[in-house]
């Protein structure tokens, strides 16, 4: 038989050890308490009966909203009352037009959506960076080169067609109650701006979005627009003040029982302060960017708890967020303020070297001895001083290569992937070229 989905979470926080990926996309349903069901999805679908219809937090991605709907209509046939979006990214709310045409085909109302008021202007705001997205995407899930976006399914928006929007938006907290059961909505900061977490005293339960996403939290992404991770700890401490008996994120494991629930909340929480405190105040002190992230580290013991360990952000990037939080996008290095052009110091470092390729042949040779981050810095610049050179970007690819393979998080492995990528475009070899693959499970 095989493990529920409360049983397998608690055995990985009370072993402190994940046999398996705690995040699954097997869009099948798990009732997690009476009138309670999760569908897990690439982000999952929570679902609430009430007696005037069933109360949804998110809907997915575009991919998957249709597949979450057929496990749910198996479960009830209810109308949807509610769709709660927990917040603006798109593998959340992607998926709302499977639920407009469940509602069409049955002849029933739309489910109204309620959001938090920055909701709609971050849709907005995608829709005004529609190639940024794809870009981010493309490297971020798929490896893949800029090059790769003209391919199938490109010109889809990034936000899709018929998108449900909101249309009850809140500030601060919200109190709705529907078929008698109430759902307290709080406006948190964290990954993003537009968060809303729920309170169900009914089921002693959260909806946690994505302040929870059994990873290292997502406070540092290198592509995206600032995270608040202060404001995020302080969240995570107000769930955790509740009497919370079931805890369900948008990603990971449901969790159940409140002593294992706060004992999570807490430990994410006291990573965030720490590297905050840490940053700040090596700020504080006049350090340099690059200083501090040389310095700074998280407790490994903590990286190591199956929920924090960084295999889709990391703590490194979660440091230069920080530091544009507090500080600006100048990162201290006087040079650095109105830089020369790449291709101008590579030119320079080249002919200091004896030509391109004693500086792609030395970035070679350091990458061989795991002198990786500077082996990339001088592969860069061999590229960038002879862009037309195959045999450079044969040595870069495989550098990119190899630096992918000794990283951990998914965004450094998709973008340096990316990078191996371009090389192999530019020095005429094969490889594949995939779609964005949304997953955060290798
Ligand atoms: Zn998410």
């Amino acid at each position: 038989m095989t493990e529920h989905v409360l049983e397998l979470s608690s055995r990985f926080i009370d072993t402190g050890r994940a046999d398996s990926p705690p995040n699954r996309v097997t869009h099948e349903l798990s009732e997690l308490a009476d009138g309670v069901a999760l569908v897990e999805a690439f982000s999952h679908v929570v679902v609430v009966k009430t007696d005037d219809g069933l109360v949804a937090f998110d809907s997915s991605g575009p991919g998957s909203g249709r597949r979450v709907l057929e496990s749910l209509r198996r479960w009830s046939d209810d109308p949807f009352h509610t769709l709660v979006y927990s917040h603006g990214h798109i593998d959340h709310v992607g998926g709302s037009r499977a639920f407009a045409q469940d509602a069409k085909s049955s002849g029933r109302p739309l489910p109204r959506v309620i959001a938090h008021e920055n909701l709609n202007p971050r849709l907005q705001r995608y829709r005004a960076t529609n190639g940024y997205n794809k870009v981010i995407n493309a490297r971020q899930f798929g490896g893949s080169p800029v090059s790769t976006l003209g391919g199938p399914g490109s010109q889809q928006p990034f936000v899709p067609e018929g998108t449900l929007e909101p249309v009850i938006e809140y500030s601060d907290a919200m109190t709705a109650e529907v078929g008698g059961i109430e759902f307290q909505l709080h406006h948190a900061m964290g990954e993003t701006d537009d968060h809303t977490w729920t309170w169900i005293p009914h089921h002693q339960m959260i909806s946690a979005g994505d302040q929870f996403i059994w990873n290292f939290p997502n406070c540092g992404n290198p592509q995206k627009v600032q995270r608040y991770p202060l404001e995020w700890a302080a969240s995570l401490r107000e769930m955790a003040s509740t009497d919370v008996e079931l805890f369900v994120p948008a990603h990971g494991l449901p969790i159940s029982g409140h002593d294992r629930i706060v004992s999570c909340l807490n430990n994410v929480a006291s990573t965030l302060e720490q590297l905050v405190d840490d940053v700040v105040s090596a700020m504080n002190s006049g350090s340099t960017l690059n200083d501090i992230v040389g310095a700074v580290r998280v407790d490994p013991e903590a990286l190591e708890l199956p929920y924090l360990r960084p295999l889709y952000d990391e703590p490194e990037f979660v440091i230069r967020n920080i530091w544009r939080l507090y500080g600006g996008w100048w990162d201290g290095k006087p040079s650095r303020l109105k830089p020369a052009s790449d291709v101008a110091i590579a030119v320079e470092l080249a002919e200091l070297a004896g030509g391109v390729s004693i500086l792609a042949e030395r970035a070679r040779a350091l990458a061989e001895a795991g002198e990786l981050r500077v082996a990339c810095h001088l592969i860069d610049m061999a590229a960038d001083a002879a862009p037309e050179s195959a045999a450079v970007h044969e040595i870069r690819a495989w550098v990119y290569l190899t630096r992918r393979a000794a990283e951990s998080s998914l965004m450094s492995k998709g973008i340096f992937e990316s990078a191996a990528n371009e090389s192999r475009e530019a020095a005429g070899q094969e490889f594949e070229r995939r779609r964005p693959k949304l997953s955060l499970e290798e």
